[in-house]
């Protein structure tokens, strides 16, 4: 069987900062949202910012994979759901901590009535964020059932890395 991912110099540590390479925006956000976990992301970084850093790069480009010291993640499979359950099966535990998806920034709990203020309209929701770094407004709702969804669904695939023991 093909694996889902190629895996090296992941350790407890490698997941405190990530380097998302280009053209996996979607899973960018994920990180932020599902674990928190503090993610660069950007069209500008380039390969050769990519090679340097300590951060644990995630990529599905296989030559700067092979290229790559320190801690990588290469992507093989086109499959989000996989994607996910690669990094549940590397020890990352969702819905712990949560960033803002957009920008990264940190979310403080504060009054829905702030919040529906702010948007416009009503909110059904007991609990609501807003992220300190770009202002946006979050609160439980539909989006926040397909996270969970997503989770269900990445929990229940089988997911491999190669390269991890
Ligand atoms: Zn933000």
């Amino acid at each position: 069987m093909k694996a889902d991912a190629e895996c090296k110099e992941i350790s407890d540590t490698a997941f405190y900062c990530i380097y998302v390479d280009a053209m996996l925006g979607w899973l960018a956000r994920m990180l932020r949202i599902l674990f928190g976990a503090e993610v660069f992301y950007s069209s500008s970084i380039g390969d050769s910012q990519l090679l340097k850093t300590n951060c644990l790069v995630v990529t599905r480009d296989e030559e700067l994979f092979r290229q790559r010291r320190g801690p990588t993640i290469l992507l093989k499979t086109d499959d989000h759901v996989k994607w996910i359950a690669v990094f549940l099966r590397l020890g990352m535990r969702p819905f712990e901590k949560t960033r803002c998806p957009e920008c990264g920034g940190e979310l403080i709990k504060i009054s829905c009535g702030e919040a529906e203020a702010a948007v416009g309209h009503a909110i059904q929701s007991a609990e609501c964020w807003r992220c300190v770094n770009c202002g946006k407004y979050y609160w439980v709702g539909s989006h926040w059932r397909r996270l969970r969804q997503l989770v269900r669904e990445a929990e229940e695939v089988r997911a491999e890395c190669l390269g991890t023991g």
